[in-house]
């Protein structure tokens, strides 16, 4: 009951503008479950692999984000049912996107992934790469896939002034880009520890994990 119990809390905490995506990398099906009957639809995970596993084991009208950084080799195994691929950070992904979504017949979104932390571990792209592969003319010949939005993961640091500068700075971009003729729909920025922070600072999508299903036994 933990978990329908979280997850109804949380709901009634965040505006109806903002998807929450429930993060269950490392849980069980049965946390999943209890989640899907609560009524949530939209669900994160970060490994490929333990993607493919749940998406065969759980009901079909589940979407799945893709949150974590790609191994481009593994594309190939989600590309049928993917719903959104957050971690996208480089034109190869794209390009592999494209390809394994064209096998389909589908049209795969993607978010770029932004890199405003200032920790060096984090993965993403510089602004200015974002606005130079969203204008290029190779990213109109992919047509199975579509950037529908951007994410961003800010630094793990308890200075909140830190943390929504670096959230600022995203939605500065967001808005810039969405200012010119290229239209985003998503920007996808917080966590369980900075939620509210970034729905503060124009989140419309967040990706909660331990908030929802607790704190997981090994780091991933
Ligand atoms: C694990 C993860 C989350 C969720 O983290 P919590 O702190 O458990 O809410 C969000 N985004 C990404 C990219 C993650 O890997």
């Amino acid at each position: 009951m933990l978990v329908k119990e979280n997850l109804e809390n949380f709901k009634s905490k965040i505006d109806q503008g903002v998807t929450l995506v429930a993060v269950s990398k490392t849980k069980p099906i049965s946390d999943i479950m209890e989640a899907y009957e609560a009524g949530q639809r939209n669900f994160g995970e970060n490994k490929i692999q333990e993607m493919v596993n749940k998406y065969e084991a759980l009901p079909k009208d589940i979407k799945w984000h893709m949150i974590g950084h790609l191994q481009r080799n593994k594309v190939k195994y989600m590309a049928h049912f993917v719903d959104l691929i957050h971690g996208v950070d480089s034109f190869k992904t794209l390009n592999e996107i494209n390809k394994q979504a064209k096998k389909h017949d589908r049209i795969i979104n993607c978010l770029l992934q932004a890199r405003i932390a200032k920790e060096e571990t984090k993965f993403g792209l510089e602004f200015r790469e974002i606005e130079s592969i969203l204008q290029s003319k190779e990213l109109a010949e992919l047509e199975n896939i579509k950037i529908v939005g951007l994410m961003g993961m800010a630094s793990f640091s308890s200075n909140e002034e830190e943390v929504s500068a670096e959230f600022q700075g995203l939605k500065a971009l967001f808005d810039s880009i969405n200012a010119s003729n290229i239209e985003l729909k998503i920007l996808s920025m917080g966590m369980s520890g900075d939620y509210k922070i970034a729905i503060k600072n124009g989140s419309n999508m967040i990706r909660v994990g331990s908030a929802i299903f607790g704190s997981r036994n090994y780091i991933v």
